[in-house]
């Protein structure tokens, strides 16, 4: 495995958070992060002003009986002291289209975010969440030219949660015991990296065999196509996904703002790894107080690592159309 050192070193005290964009995504990452206590000072901006007002008051009402975190409603100037600054403005998929196909109205909405944080940005790590996310998370980037890893995006973390879920379902246990990953784009070219998957360190193929349950390309087939189409299928239902996406923001929050050094599949602007350059991509990477601190050149299958490379080339090709 070989590692690359990215961003120098950083440290954190106040754990404030700014969430830009405080539509369904926005506002359950501000629920979630009071629930779990993460952060200390919440503020919410949006260019719906009156729909961050809402928000706030509404978050802080359950704060009493569960923690102890200040939310409210503010404006760029207020991320000038933020350890951590979340971007979930942009507009949502609608049923039927894909991430990619929010491509243009939101690269406009993070130029113009980027535009009015830019003079008020000391210190934080910047968290991209708006979709197609790791086209957004090199826009971002590229604009504040910051050391690399500073801005990542919540990539495929979303995507290995569901795997992981949906691996638990199928062997009948808890999801503690289910090591799997997704890599590469936020979107139809994902990647689930079945040759390292693991049941308790374990090869999954071997569990498999031990416990007598089949395990072979249909089994995965099967369960990969209900990861890539579970977003999908949950707009189809309700309209928007927020609950999960939220969630995994705050594993990644709570990584930035306590220096955790999880290991996660997040995305970031890969400078060689891989064979891959100037697009960013989630592969497993080290998420600590500076965002993506390191990123993990493991080894995968063939045809994993065909399909982690048509997903760069499908990326370029879109990074370059901008
Ligand atoms: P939403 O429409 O409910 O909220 C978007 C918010 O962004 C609105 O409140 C809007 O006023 C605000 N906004 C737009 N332009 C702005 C600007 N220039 N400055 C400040 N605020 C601005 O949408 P949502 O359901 O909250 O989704 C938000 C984004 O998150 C979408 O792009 C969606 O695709 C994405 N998303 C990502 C994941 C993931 O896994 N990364 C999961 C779910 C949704």
């Amino acid at each position: 495995m070989n590692n690359s050192t990215i961003s120098a070193n950083f440290t954190t005290g106040k754990r404030k958070v700014a969430i830009i964009g405080v539509g369904y995504v926005g506002a359950s990452i501000a629920y979630a992060l009071t629930v779990r206590n993460i952060a200390r000072e919440i503020v919410l901006i949006d260019k719906d002003i009156q729909r961050a007002q809402g928000e706030a008051s509404d978050i802080r009402h359950g704060v009493p009986f569960m923690g102890t975190s200040f939310v409210y409603a503010g404006e760029y100037a207020d991320c000038t002291d933020c350890d951590l600054i979340i971007i979930c403005a942009g507009r949502n998929r609608r049923s039927g289209e894909t991430r990619r196909d929010l491509v243009d109205s939101n690269v406009d909405i993070m130029k113009n975010v980027i535009a009015s944080l830019k003079p008020y940005y000391t210190h934080g790590t910047i968290l991209v969440v708006a979709n197609p996310v790791d086209i957004l998370t090199q826009v971002a980037s590229d604009l504040m030219q910051l050391p690399n890893g500073r801005v990542f995006g919540s990539g495929c973390i979303l995507d290995t949660s569901r795997l992981t879920a949906c691996i638990a379902d199928y062997l009948s246990l808890s999801t503690d015991a289910v090591k799997a990953i997704v890599v590469g784009e936020h979107g139809d070219e994902q990647t689930p990296v079945w040759s390292r998957a693991a049941i308790a360190g374990v090869p999954i193929d071997e569990y498999c065999e031990a416990v007598g349950l089949p395990w072979g390309d249909t089994q995965r087939q099967t369960l990969h196509e209900k990861v890539r189409s579970m977003g999908a299928s949950i707009i189809c239902n309700k309209g928007k996904t927020h609950y999960g996406i939220a969630t995994c923001v705050c594993y990644l929050a709570d990584a930035v703002l306590n220096q955790r050094q999880i290991i996660a599949p997040v995305s970031s602007p890969l400078v060689g790894e891989y064979g891959v350059k100037g697009v960013s991509l989630s592969v497993p990477s080290i998420v600590g107080v500076n965002g993506v601190e390191r990123r993990l050149e493991e080894r995968w299958s063939e045809k994993e690592y065909a399909q982690f490379l048509t997903a760069a080339d499908r990326l370029r090709e879109c990074l370059e159309s901008l």
